[in-house]
Parts: structure tokens; sequence; C-alpha cells
């Protein structure tokens, strides 16, 4: 009986109860989701190499016959050996396979096979361990672009394959085309059965980039889809409605002129909010760029018409930070802020909720404990989340629903975000981008050294003490953990602390401070250092974000190589916060050109869009946000370092069809509208 999509993968050949459990690890149930489970490489299996001309160390295709009867030797309990020679027209070579004692049955003296593998040893001694071995005859894995499947215990590359193969014969004229005709038609795309086939078999590498464009775009299709509604669902709303104010009169309170940026995005955001609609809008900025600024200038402006305001940051080191900041720049304004975090208790906090609910506080900074029961505003009219790569897509909605109605959102990000991240992260709200540093911000000089040079970075320090200055030195870790394999050891800041302290400072006053402090040592810490009563401060990434000590001009970074580009500049940026010129050293032993190039990177540039770019192509985008974080549907076949141009063509059409029909609700939409649903099953909003 043929398969069908939904059929259970026991169904398969060679798939019993046993191996059903394995592939349901990978969430594999149906012969559809196994279809779906689309190939992360291939190996080019085409062509056929004579014994001679295989290249050692690599794979190889070869045709030969089996010249003796395979002996099996049993060298010890748990390893057996078979063994034979493979001749071809001109030499010959050594086959074992190591437990797999069945295969003796399976080879005929005199019969010629297809042997895939890496070839070991010159020619003349040229050998082959474990191939995949088919007759010539009867080739199913072999003679073509094979698909590497991802794997789990149990579960073979060619167990897939087969079943999937099995699945395409079977199952692919059952395969809708979710793509309108006429978007396909427009973006000459193949059809759907075309790119399923030819995705996990292709013919050539030509026809695969044919079907990974169909997917690719399918893929971006819909997730811009979706985004264009949910978008669309906050614009259409009512917001809470600001009066038009002269934000002149805010910028006169303040003890510094903005910059044309900021500006820029102030207005932005006071249109917005003036409109009547409900504001979403993404403040980018580079660290140091002043986008706390533009927060407090919006919660001005809310304030003018009553509004209260929220600022949510992730940690509770930021949000007191924030609160310190926030309180001149709107208090001279007589503005009232509040900061509530999970550290704020008994009497201090019914006080703080009792002043909230009355409208007495006009701006609440606080961590996700802004989100918990018994937090109610007067009159919330503006959420601002900092940092928001770390919240999700989830969370920010959930805050937003708290009031019961829909406030305004301003999100800061000083990740920059590259573009194409951006669009899909932040594809429903609206962007700024402060692209302006505030004046007399001088450029962070980078230097990447070895462990050779370490005295003499000990030196550089001290004499950036000497000057009058303070230094960072960053850590990765906080417990000894020897790197497995190297040997070598990551700089623990506890150790480390010491060793400075009592062997290489003695006369200098080192800090530490490290995420598994409590808070009040961590605060104590940072305080300390922040008024120059510790000439060093020894940290891990606690400081990565929005600590600000201006007289802190160097910052040290031990075994740099261990960081993300842009966490690495995140970190950087925690100096050159003053007209004083700014520092920053990367210490990395490691002598892997990747790496290597990838610390310069960062040398050459201040400009925090050219890494994140930079930092995408090499890392991938998993480093800028786990999946789960932004909320958004796991992308399988896109890769968003590559395909920006796919991604701004499957946007435009998915606009299109949207302008067109804003609810999917043609009958012809129906199952891009059924397709949309389900990828955002986790965003219930938005249908309602
Ligand atoms: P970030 O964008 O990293 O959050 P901040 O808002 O913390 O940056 O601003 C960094 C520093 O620059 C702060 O000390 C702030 O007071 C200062 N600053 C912000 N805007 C200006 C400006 N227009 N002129 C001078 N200093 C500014
Ligand atoms: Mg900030």
């Amino acid at each position: 009986m043929p398969l069908r999509w939904d059929s259970p993968v026991e169904e398969l050949p060679g798939i019993g109860p046993a191996r059903a459990k394995r592939l349901q690890k990978l969430g594999l149930s149906t012969v559809g989701g196994l279809l779906a489970w689309f190939p992360r490489d291939y190996e080019d299996r085409r062509k056929v190499s004579t014994i001679q001309d295989a290249k050692e160390g690599e794979p190889a295709c070869i045709q030969g016959l089996v010249a003796e009867q395979p002996r099996h030797s049993f060298v010890r309990k748990g390893l057996e050996l078979i063994r034979f020679r493979v001749v071809d027209a001109a030499s010959s070579m050594t086959v074992t396979f190591f437990n797999q004692t069945y295969i003796k049955d399976v080879l005929h003296l005199g019969m010629e096979y297809i042997f895939y593998g890496q070839v070991e040893g010159p020619p003349g001694r040229r050998q082959m361990n474990n191939p995949v071995v088919e007759p010539l005859d009867k080739q199913r894995f072999t003679g073509r672009i094979m698909p590497v499947y991802p794997l789990t215990a149990g579960i073979s590359n060619h167990l897939i394959a087969g079943g999937v193969r099995r699945g395409l014969d079977d199952c692919l004229d059952q395969l809708p085309d979710l793509l309108p005709e006429d978007v396909r038609k427009e973006h000459q795309l193949a059809s759907a059965a075309y790119a399923w086939e030819t995705v996990h078999f292709p013919p050539s590498f030509e026809e695969l980039e044919v079907a990974r464009r169909r997917l690719v775009f399918e893929e971006l299709f819909f997730l811009s889809a979706g985004l264009t509604m949910l978008r669309g669902r906050r614009t259409g709303t009512h917001g809470p409605k600001c009066e038009p104010a002269a934000l002149e009169d805010y910028y006169e309170t303040l003890p510094f002129a903005l910059t044309g940026a900021q500006k820029r995005a102030v207005e932005a955001a006071a249109a917005d909010m003036t409109s009547g609609g409900v504001m979403n809008r993404l403040v980018q900025g580079d660290v140091g760029s002043g986008k706390t600024v533009v927060a407090a200038a919006c919660a001005w402006l809310a304030a003018q018409s009553g509004w209260q305001s929220a600022l949510m940051a992730p940690t509770e080191l930021l949000a007191g930070q924030h609160a310190q900041t926030l309180e001149p720049l709107l208090g001279r304004s007589g503005l009232t802020v509040g900061l509530l975090t999970g550290s704020v208790k008994g009497k201090a906090r019914k006080t703080l909720l009792s002043q909230l609910a009355a409208g007495e506080i006009d701006l609440l900074v606080g961590t996700h404990a802004l989100l918990s029961e018994g937090v109610e505003f007067c009159r919330l009219g503006l959420v601002i989340t900092d940092e928001q790569h770390r919240f999700g897509v989830n969370q920010r909605a959930a805050l937003a629903e708290r009031s019961g109605e829909k406030p305004h959102v301003m999100v800061m990000s000083a990740t920059p975000i590259p573009r194409t991240l951006a669009l899909i992260i932040y594809g429903d709200l609206e962007v700024s981008v402060i692209d302006e540093r505030p004046p007399g911000r001088q450029e962070i000089d980078t230097f990447l050294v070895g462990e050779d040079k370490r005295q003499r970075m000990y030196g550089f320090v001290r004499k950036q003490v000497e000057e009058g200055h303070q230094v960072y030195l960053v850590c990765p870790a906080v417990e000894e953990n020897p790197e497995a394999g190297t040997g070598l050891t990551l700089k623990a800041v506890t150790t480390y602390s010491q060793t400075l302290q009592n062997q290489v400072f003695p006369d200098l006053k080192v800090g530490l401070v490290h995420g598994k402090m409590k808070p009040k040592e961590k605060e104590a810490a940072m305080a300390a250092f922040s008024r120059g009563e510790t000439d060093l401060l020894v940290a891990t990434t606690v400081i990565e974000v929005g600590v600000d000590v201006a007289n802190a001009t160097l910052m040290v970074i031990e075994n740099a190589d261990r960081f993300g580009l842009s966490q690495l500049h995140q970190l950087r940026g925690r100096v050159g916060r003053s007209g004083h010129k700014s520092y920053c050293v990367l210490v990395s032993g490691n002598r892997n050109p990747e790496t290597r190039q990838r610390l310069k990177a960062l040398c050459a540039t201040n400009d925090g869009f050219q890494i994140a770019e930079e930092d995408l192509k090499l890392r991938g985008p998993g480093d800028f946000f786990g999946q789960r974080q932004h909320g958004l549907p796991p992308l399988r076949v896109a890769d968003l370092a590559e395909d920006v141009q796919l991604l701004q063509e499957a946007q435009a059409a998915a606009r299109t069809l949207l302008k067109a029909d804003p609810e999917l609700s043609a009958p012809e939409h129906r199952e891009v509208r059924e397709r949309v649903r389900s990828l955002f099953e986790n965003n219930p909003d938005i249908f309602n």
C-alpha cells in the first residue's frame, strides 16, 4: 500500500518501533515530517576514480572487484575485522570493515562494487576503512550527490535517505504547493514537488540551487507574511494618545545638546505617539550613542499627557543604573522615577506599588519583575525595553498586554544587528538608527596580543593607572575550567584577580565582580570602581552592557577568542565614554587563522554594524540570540547571512499579498493563512 504524507514512520521499510522512537527524538513521527527533514550538507559521489588517481585523505568513489575471499579476524572482544583486497584495471587497495561481519556474506569474490569512503595511504598502499559499498548495477547511495542529514544516535544517514526516497516516491504528489501561483510565476520559483525532490536528491549542484531558492523564498515569505500581519495588528489599533508638546522645552533641561540622530529618533517616536495609533519602534544605536536620553524624552512626552512609562532592562544591575541615569534627566522636569527589581521587597515594595497605582510615579524602571503580579500602573502609556534581543517577541507582547490596553512600545538595542536579522526579528517594528556619536567620542584603539606580550600588557595597565585612570580586565569563566585537550586554562576571574593583586599589582587596588556573586556584593564592587576606589576591576561579562565609568580608559579581554565579535564590541564599549583616549587589548594565544582573522576585524574598525555583519558571516545567526529567545519560528533552509536578497524579495511579495488581502481571507489564500497560523502558533494574537 502506498504511503501517505501523514503515515507513521514505522510504515517505512527498515523502521520498527525502536528506530521510530529514536526518530521521535528528532521530532520525526510521520513520513511528511521525514520529508521536511532537509539535508544539512551533500557529498558528491558522482565521480568514480581509479584507485591510482584517488586523492589521499579525501573521500572518493572507487569502482573495483573483490579480489579475495574476505577474511574475518577476531582482534579482541568487541573488535572484529573483515579485510580483503579490491582491484581495478591498474592497481589495488585494502578494504577493512570494523565490527561489520555481515559484510562477509554480502560481498562476493569476483564481483564488482562501488566503494565510497576516505582514501588512505599512497598509491601502492591504498586503503579504505568502513566504506559505503553497493553493487555496481544497484547503486542507491553512490554515483550521485548524496544528502547528508542531521542525525541522532542509532539512526544512520542511509536509513534516513532510504526513508526519504521511499516517501518521495509515494507522497510527492500529495504535497500541496502553498505559494500562490502568481507569486511563484513572478519570482520564477520552481514548483514545490521539484524543490522537495531536488533538495534531497539533486542531480547537480545547479539544480540544487534552483530548489533551494524556492524553499528559502517560501520560508521567508511565510515568515514575512506573519510579521507583516503582526505589525498590521498594532498599527491598526488605537494607542494612548499623546498631545504634541514642545520637545525643545525638554531639551533645554538637559546638560548637553542632543545630536542630530538623537533628535531624529525622538521626533519619529513623538510622531508615532501623537498619531493616535500605537508606536512600535526599535531604536538601534551602537554602545555610547546615547539611547537613554531618547527614552527619557519619550517618557517626558508621555508624561505631558498624563501617561506613565515603564523601562525594562535585562539585569538588576542595568535597571539600577538606568534609574540612576534617568533620575536627573527627568527629575529636572519634575518627573518621578521609581526602581522596581526582585530585591525591592516588603514595605519599600508596597509603598512603591501604591505610588505607582496612584499615578505618582511617571517612569518605573525595572527588570522582568515589572511583569509580575501586583504591579499595577495607573495609566501606562509607554513601555521601553532595553537590550531587546535578550527578551523575546512574546515577552515584549506580554508586557504590552499587561495593562489591558496597548501601550506604545519602544525597543532599544545596543547590539547592532545586521540588516537581515533586524528585518526578521524586528520585522514588526519601525526602526530608528542612531548613527552618530555624541561629540568628543574617540575611536577605541584595539590591539591583539599573545601570551608573549603579557608583561608588556601589564606595563600598559600600570601606565593607565599612573595617569589617573582605571582599567577593566575581563575573563570568560568564573571557575577554573581546563579546556578538554588543549591543556589551556581559561582565566578564571577569582584566581586571576588574586594573582593580579598578590603578584602583579600588589600596590594597586583590584576589585572583582562576577555573575555568581550576590547582588549586594556585585553592586558594592561596581560602586567602588565607579567611585574610583578600586583601580582595576576584574570581571566576567556581567559588565557587558550599560555599566558607565567615564574614568575607565583601558579594557583588557583575556581569552578573547572565547567571545563572539559582537560581544567583544559590546564589552569594549565600556571604555571610551569620556574625552580620554581609550584602548582595548585582546589577549589570545589561539593560533587558528580564522580566529585571528575574526579578532583582527575588531582591531580594524569601531563600527558596530560592520562588526555585526562580519560576526554573522563567520559564526551564523545563532550567536546573536537563541532561537527560542526571540520567539520566532526557526528557519530550516534560509541562511540569514547569505540570503539577504531573497529575504527582501520574499518580504516585498508578502507585503503585496497582504495589501490586497490583509486578513488572507480570500478562499485562494486559505492555505497561506493556515501555514502562517501554524508558523506563528506561539503568537496567538496574529489572527484575532
Ligand atoms: P547607550 O546608547 O550606550 O545607551 P547612553 O545613553 O548610556 O548610551 O549614553 C552614553 C553616555 O553619553 C552617557 O554618559 C550620556 O550622558 C552621554 N550622552 C548621551 N547623549 C549625549 C550628547 N548628545 N552629548 C553628550 N553626551 C551625551
Ligand atoms: Mg544603554
